[in-house]
């Protein structure tokens, strides 16, 4: 996924649970072949070899108990299942958000469980929106099946096919929400968005990669589509794509719009595309001339599609760079589907061969106030490598009703946040000055708001999506958060500098990403690894010992954060009274002001006054202030932001408290913060005299 707010994380001991080698588990899209192989043998820093074995089945490798939840339920088996699944889905009620499901479901007389998808790929975490699923039928032969759920594991449904039956008709609403309350809005009048997990029930007893499905989807009249599906036929409005496998269903969303463009980002010549190593992966045939990497953008207007020249040269110029960086693709073609709204849903949520994103209405007319979403695409490109070409070897689970183990989601988010800095720069998304400023923060929300690093280490941040999705926490800088993002981004550019500095700047993160994420073309894995797989690979790159290295830092406790990277980098973290650009937008984007760094809060701009989150320790925290508390007035006047700045500045030249008058539900109060040190904003600062390898780091390679 994207990134949230802020981050940090930590690693426990986990090696060795899911085995200590590159394996894979048999979950490859189903429509282009299985997985690649799963030998202990592949060394796992060069992928999987033309030479690699045929794929095995791992069903030791999976994760979770032998049965999952519910006594009942089948444990999922490699074994192809009977039949192909029709699912058809129509998404044209526009005004009540009710998405209507019809499935054909090949099934033998006898006890069969459908599950409804919960442990949701990229979410990490058991998310899958069952309050969503309403009005299921079931007929058989056109009689009534009723179905119990099951009474421990509630996405299971229980049914009996009747004797001389060979398939179930299955029918329901998935009701996507109609608030943000309820959900992320995902139906708008103008765009929809499908995930095709919302909309499905399979059966149990099978990896989603060995079930096959033939989607049909129903757009409303005169509507347009990007999405890594192939089309077999389209009438009009009705889609039918080709037969996947549930897995690589799940895996390919659809973004549907009023207005609709598709810009190709990578043109491929026929006859000279993707090509498979026919052991050791899928074969993707060679390319016909389609395009290999496209932007699929819908939006609330045709407004937003006014791109100018050097914006649509970044975008290409992305995908080289990310080529140049892994060495190797492992899809035969990618869409990034990008939504520019103001009404549908903010997400940024990777897949193997697309990805789902959504900016506001500028991102290309309005440039220069959209610079920290800019770095969106980056990330979520880079998780086709990082995150499903190579996945952790506990978040390879072989259907979606099997728990997930998120340990080293350090590297899956905090290597991609690493490197989607490093791409937006290289390919000129960002100014190097840019992605400076966006380290310059991330170091300093990590070391300067992170008291809770004393108790929690960001290893055990991983657990974060599990613990809590992403709803707003009391004391975010003390229980902390998904910090595996920034905190795991800071521990790469440490690497990275490292290396860099060990090989006397004849090496860096490249090589390794290379030797680890790149391999064969068209090879789509999985290919999972452990924490010592990593170490390995980085030790090929420059010896060292890595595993050491990594761990220190998964497991301290501070204080500050890993800020070596920077000072090899040849910069150090510096506050000064003026915000970076990048920060002034990031107030813009999260509509809020940033006292943080002085004060120990910050203020929201939507619901004025109103205190959004509150630095544990800090000024703020000591006169007792908290998250939802508002602020009614600054030394004697009514709260404005330039106010609260000015008083920032008269408390340090005059050395007197900031007065404000607090409310908190009809409580009003008056609170004196003696905090004299002016206003403070993070950038970085030059050393004199050291190598300079952020700005090597930033340099575009093509
Ligand atoms: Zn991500």
């Amino acid at each position: 996924m994207g990134r949230e707010g802020g981050v940090a994380l930590i690693i426990a001991t986990i090696l060795g649970t899911v085995g200590a080698s590159a394996g894979t588990v048999g979950a490859g899209g189903g429509a282009v072949g299985n997985a690649a192989a799963g030998s202990p043998d592949i060394p796992p820093a060069e992928g999987p070899g033309p030479g690699a074995p045929a794929p095995e089945s791992n069903a030791d490798g999976v994760n979770g108990p032998a049965e999952v939840a519910g006594g009942s339920v089948p444990r999922p088996r490699d074994t192809p299942y009977p039949g192909t699944i029709s699912l058809r889905v129509d998404v044209t009620d526009l005004e009540r958000h009710v998405l209507n499901v019809h499935e054909v479901i090949p099934a033998a007389p006898g006890p069969l469980t459908l599950l409804y998808p919960e442990w949701l790929p990229g979410n990490h975490a058991p998310r899958g929106p069952i309050d969503g699923l309403g009005g299921l039928i079931i007929n058989a032969n056109g009689k009534r099946v009723e179905w119990t759920r099951d009474p421990v594991n509630i996405y299971a449904f229980q049914v009996q096919v009747p004797a001389g039956v060979n398939h179930l008709d299955v029918e329901f609403q998935y009701a996507a929400p109609l608030t943000a309350a309820e959900g992320r809005i995902n139906v708008t009048p103008e765009i929809v968005g499908l995930q095709w997990n919302t909309v499905v029930l399979y059966p149990a007893g099978y990896y989603a990669s060995r079930i096959s499905v033939a989607p049909e989807l129903v757009l409303p009249e005169g509507w347009e589509f990007g999405s890594a599906l192939d089309v077999e036929s389209r009438r009009s409005s009705n889609v039918t794509f080709k037969h996947v496998s549930l897995y690589t269903l799940v895996d390919s969303p659809v973004f549907a719009g009023r207005y609709f463009r598709s810009i190709v980002l990578d043109p491929v010549p026929a006859g000279t595309g993707v090509k498979a190593a026919p052991k050791s992966g899928i074969s993707l045939g060679t390319s016909t001339g389609e395009p290999a990497v496209r932007l699929d953008i819908v939006a609330d207007t045709p407004a937003s599609f006014d791109i100018k020249p050097e914006q649509l040269a970044a975008h290409r110029k992305l995908v080289q760079e990310t080529y140049a960086v892994f060495g190797a693709r492992h899809f035969d073609h990618y869409d990034m589907l990008l939504a520019l709204s103001d009404h549908f849903g903010d997400i940024g949520l990777e897949h193997h061969r697309s990805s789902e994103n959504r900016r506001l209405p500028g991102y290309f007319v309005d440039w220069d106030k959209e610079g920290p979403g800019r770095s969106i695409l980056p990330h979520e490109f880079t998780h086709s490598w990082n995150g499903k070409f190579r996945m952790p070897a506990g978040l390879a689970t072989p259907d979606f009703n099997t728990p997930m183990q998120n340990q080293l989601l350090w590297v899956y988010e905090g290597l991609t946040q690493y490197l989607e800095g490093v791409l937006a720069a290289r390919s000129g998304l960002w100014s190097a000055d840019f992605a400076r400023q966006d380290w310059a923060y991330t170091a300093a929300n990590m070391d300067h708001n992170r008291p809770g690093r004393a108790w929690r280490d960001v290893e055990d941040t991983t657990y974060q999506p599990i613990v809590t999705a992403r709803r707003p926490l009391s004391w975010l800088s003390w229980e902390r958060t998904e910090d595996y993002y920034p905190e795991g981004a800071l521990i790469w550019l440490d690497v990275d500098t490292k290396i860099r500095e060990l090989s006397g700047d004849k090496k860096s993160l490249d090589d390794f990403a290379r030797g680890f994420f790149g391999g064969v073309d068209g090879t789509l894995g999985p290919v999972t690894y452990t924490l010592t797989d990593i170490a390995r690979a980085l030790n090929s790159v420059t010896a060292f010992d890595w595993e050491k290295f990594l761990t220190q830092r998964l497991h301290s406790h501070g204080p500050g954060a890993p800020l070596d990277g920077l000072t090899r980098g040849g910069w150090k973290l510096v506050y000064s009274d003026m915000p970076t650009d990048y920060l002034r937008q990031l107030e813009d984007q999260r509509k809020a002001a940033d006292f943080i760094f002085s004060l120990g809060f910050n203020v929201s701009n939507r619901d004025y006054g109103q205190i959004t989150e509150v630095l544990w320790g800090g000024p703020g925290y000591d006169a007792g202030l908290t998250a939802g508390t508002v602020i009614i007035a600054v030394n004697g006047r009514e709260y404005r932001p330039e106010r609260l700045r000015e008083a920032l500045l008269i408390a340090h030249s005059a050395h007197t408290p900031i007065e404000l008058i607090v409310k908190n539900l009809d409580r009003y109060r008056t609170v004196r913060i003696p905090y004299f040190d002016g206003a403070k904003y993070p950038r970085l600062e030059r050393v004199e005299r050291s190598t300079d390898r952020l700005s090597e780091i930033t340099k575009p390679r093509t």
